[in-house]
Formats: C-alpha cells, structure tokens, sequence
C-alpha cells in the first residue's frame, strides 16, 4: 500500500445495515485513558506528572462496563498499552462480558508527532500487549486526538502490516486540533485492495459541511436532542449505522481539577460531567448498539 492522497480512497459499498428489532444498530465505542493524558490537559500535566497523579481509569472503567451490563450493550474498548499494562484485570473484564478489544496505541502520543518507525514500533508494541492480557486477537485501532489526517496517511499503512484489519482514526470536520472534513463520511479502504478499512467517526452534512455527532467533548456540551436527531438522521437519510465514541473519565465528576488551564480547555475537558452518565443511559437505550467488528464486519471482511 502506499497512500499519499484522499484521491486514492475507495469507499466501501454500501450493504444493508445490521438490524435488531427493526432499528439500524450503531457501534459504541470507548477510549480507555487516564483522565489527565487527554491532550486538552497536555499544558499542564506533562508525560513525566503521570507516575504522581492518582490513577482513575480504572473505577471510571468499571462504572462504563456497569452500565453497558445493565443496558445489555457490548461496545469497543480501544484500550492504552500503558493503562492494560497497569490494569489487567479491567481488561479481562472487557472481554469476558463479550466486549471488543480494540488499541489505542501505547501512551497517547498523536500520530503526527510520530515518524513513521516510531509508530510502527508503538503499533505492535500495543498490539501485543493487549493480545498477552487478553488472550483474544486485536483487530481495531483508534489514533489519539484522531491524529491520522492528510499529512499522515502513510499511517494507514503501519496499520495493515501490524495486522489491524480496521481503524477509526480520521475525524471528517474541522477541528482546531484535528479532522480531515475532505475525507468521505462512511468506511473506505485508502486505497483499491487495501487489507484496512478506515470507519470515521459520524457526523451529519449540512449543505458543505460534515457536523459532528459521533459523542466526545459534543455530546456532553451541546443538548442530548441534537445527538439523538443526529444519529437518527445518519441511520434514516444515510442508511448507515453511527458511530459513538466517550472517555471513562467524562463520566467520572470527582476527578481532581487541574489548574493553569484555558478556558477553552477547561470546558472542553470539565464541561457537563456531571451530565454525563445520564445522558449516556439515555442514549445507550434510545438506539440499538454493538461492538465495531460486528456492526462494521461485512464492511471489514469484503
Ligand atoms: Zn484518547
């Protein structure tokens, strides 16, 4: 494989969607990290603070696969290498109650901070850490900050030859600090036989523009309506399952604040925790959910 450009993208063929009493099911999905290694913290908590702040990943964790037991939901958790290593445990418990693992690569490093050689090496490491742990296959791969954009394509390749059949590592918006809005809105493989399938996360077009409305920082700051009209609108119009994506720690409103933060990183990163955990109750149970290999597997395997 060798993609340089969007112009090579093959868009998979749309198939009919997996159903579950009449209604599109969507993929859910989870990004395991610590709350401070989010990059809106990344000014004020520095690689080596990680040893000294308190770890809450794994009670927030908990609190997720709680929730998903009592909605009989089962989703993807793309899991870092650095929180598997230090919580076996929690990943066992994804996976025994039939959930995906997926990676998140091993410690939060956004690809395009990366050459190429350091991310094939931080790939496989990741992939067989959580592979060791687990004792399942990892298939699935989510970039931090969905740090796979134009500039990085050759990303996509790094992935296949670790053996990742899908990721979900390109955001179609605009965003300040990532997304790719010229990138098509539903899988695709980068290039004509590629053995990956890249699966963006959702948004809806509105005239030139995709909105987001896959979950992250939007779900918790815009009213819970907009989401629900989104990704009922994705699955009617597009006839295509949603994709949703959240952080244990959104849900987690006693984590320790940090101080010397921007405001717009403050609301970015504290804005509507206190929300959170009801507002997902109430979407896990509005729609139809399932984990990223299942909703995406005819997509995967063509
Ligand atoms: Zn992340």
């Amino acid at each position: 494989m060798n993609v340089v450009n969007p112009s090579q993208f093959v868009p998979v063929p749309p198939s009919p969607p997996l159903m579950r009493d009449s209604r599109v099911v969507n993929a859910m999905s989870v990004d395991v990290e610590e709350h401070f290694q989010v990059h809106a913290l990344s000014s004020v908590v520095s690689r080596e603070d990680w040893d000294s702040r308190p770890s809450r990943v794994e009670y927030s964790t908990h609190r997720v696969l709680d929730l998903f037991a009592k909605a009989d939901v089962k989703a993807t958790f793309f899991t870092l290498g650095w929180v598997a290593q230090q919580h076996h445990g929690l990943v066992k418990r994804i996976v025994a109650e039939g959930h995906e693992l997926g990676s998140h690569g091993y410690e939060h490093v956004r690809v395009h901070t990366q050459t190429r050689e350091q991310f094939d090496a931080d790939v496989r490491r990741t992939k067989s850490i959580l592979e060791d742990i687990s004792g399942v296959p990892v298939n699935g791969y989510r970039a931090a900050t969905f740090s796979i954009s134009r500039d990085n394509l050759w990303a996509l390749e790094v992935l296949a030859e670790a053996g990742h059949t899908y990721s979900s590592s390109i955001n179609p918006i605009r965003h300040d600090l990532y997304g790719m809005p010229e990138a098509p809105r539903f899988p695709f493989r980068p290039e004509q036989n590629a053995s990956l399938v890249e699966i963006p996360i959702s948004t809806v077009r509105f005239g030139k523009r995709n909105i987001p409305c896959g979950g992250g920082g939007f779900f918790r700051l815009l009213p819970y309506t907009w989401s629900s009209w989104a990704i009922s609108r994705v699955n009617d119009t597009d006839l295509q399952p949603s994709i949703f994506y959240f952080h244990p720690w959104e849900i987690d409103a006693d984590q320790p604040r940090e101080s010397g933060l921007s405001i717009k990183s403050r609301l970015r990163h504290y804005a509507n925790l206190g929300r959170m955990e009801n507002r997902l109750s109430k979407v896990l149970n509005e729609f139809e959910w399932d984990r990223m290999d299942r909703v995406f597997a005819s997509a995967i395997s063509v």
